[in-house]
């Protein structure tokens, strides 16, 4: 997050910051900067009536009061959700799930050398099984991370069997942390939903599961949340990873999917580098957001 972020509403909202005086044309320009970051209508109606009623209140007449208004109620509605990766347990399971393409594979192996910049020790395990490629793609990641992994024996094994054998070779390594890659989409008959189920039973005979981290494409916006939907309510979702955070220009997505979810925030990824992911900071990513 160095130089100004493609969702930043700074540009959006230059002129009506800068402005002379807080008038009518303030709050159209600001409800039309807000719902083209994807806040949503309901959300975009709520800030801007709280804003009003603050501006009514404190008889301002600075736009600048305006955006430090902004930038204190994106924070506070932010922070109201839990950001922090449980990790505690040994090993700590991270379960990754999600539709196709949205960046599963990608978020592992820059979460793997994440964790290892702060010492803990690592393996993945490739259970999305259907292709070479994706096992191929995985073993990729973390060999440029430095972390193991644990592939299956054959293309098309059992996804839980890969599963169940990666936690089962931490434990006998005394590995910190497990990250195991899913597949997003419907291979077999069995259904997708039916498959995680079975992964999360096969791997809690040996381990807890600590988080299932649930990847959105942030430059779907709310309608990749739409395809997310079964996840949601069938997979034991513990948090949300936000990708493609850097190509996207729906910084109040961010917002509107805590609280549409109900689920924290716990990782952003902004790009498509190593070290393009950060942990999420409600604080931070307020004051980029409004500036
Ligand atoms: P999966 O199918 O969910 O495992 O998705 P992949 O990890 O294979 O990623 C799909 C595509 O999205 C790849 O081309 C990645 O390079 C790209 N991608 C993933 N995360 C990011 C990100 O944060 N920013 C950008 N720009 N691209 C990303
Ligand atoms: P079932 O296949 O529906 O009977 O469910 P189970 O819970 O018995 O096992 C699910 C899958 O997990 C199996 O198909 C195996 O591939 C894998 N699995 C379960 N237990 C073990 C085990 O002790 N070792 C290994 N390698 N895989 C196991
Ligand atoms: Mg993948």
């Amino acid at each position: 997050m160095a130089e100004r972020a493609s969702w930043s509403l700074g540009a959006a909202l230059r002129g009506v910051f800068g402005a002379k005086t807080i008038d009518d044309d303030t709050w159209d320009d600001l409800e039309s900067a807000l719902i083209r970051a994807d806040f949503g209508p309901a959300v975009t109606e709520e800030i801007v009536d709280t804003i009003k009623a603050q501006v009514e209140r404190y008889r301002t007449t600075d736009p600048r009061d305006v955006q430090r208004m902004l930038r204190e109620i994106v924070e506070e509605r932010l922070a109201k959700y839990d950001s922090t990766l449980k990790l505690t347990e040994r090993p700590a399971v991270v379960l990754v799930v999600g539709v196709n393409g949205v960046g599963k594979t990608t978020t592992i192996g820059k979460f793997a050398r994440f964790l290892r910049t702060f010492n803990r020790s690592v393996l993945v395990g490739a259970a999305d099984t259907f292709r070479a490629a994706a096992v191929d793609q995985l073993a990729t990641w973390a060999e440029r991370a430095g972390v193991g992994i644990v592939r299956p024996d054959r293309e098309g094994q059992d996804p839980a069997s890969v599963a169940f054998q990666t936690v089962q070779k931490a434990k006998q390594d005394g590995t910190e942390i497990v990250i195991i890659d899913t597949a997003g989409r419907l291979h077999t008959k069995g259904g997708l939903m039916d498959e995680l189920g079975k992964i999360k039973r096969v791997v809690e005979k040996q381990a807890p599961i600590s988080e299932v981290l649930l990847v959105l494409d942030a430059t779907t916006g709310q309608n990749g949340l739409a395809q997310a939907e079964a996840f949601i309510q069938h997979g034991g979702v513990t948090g949300l990873v936000l990708t493609k955070l850097d190509g996207s220009a729906k910084g109040g997505f961010v917002l509107a999917v805590q609280e549409k979810t109900g689920l924290p925030i716990k990782l952003i990824g902004q790009g498509e580098k190593i070290g393009d992911l950060t942990g999420f900071t409600p604080h931070v990513f307020a004051q980029k957001l409004v500036g």
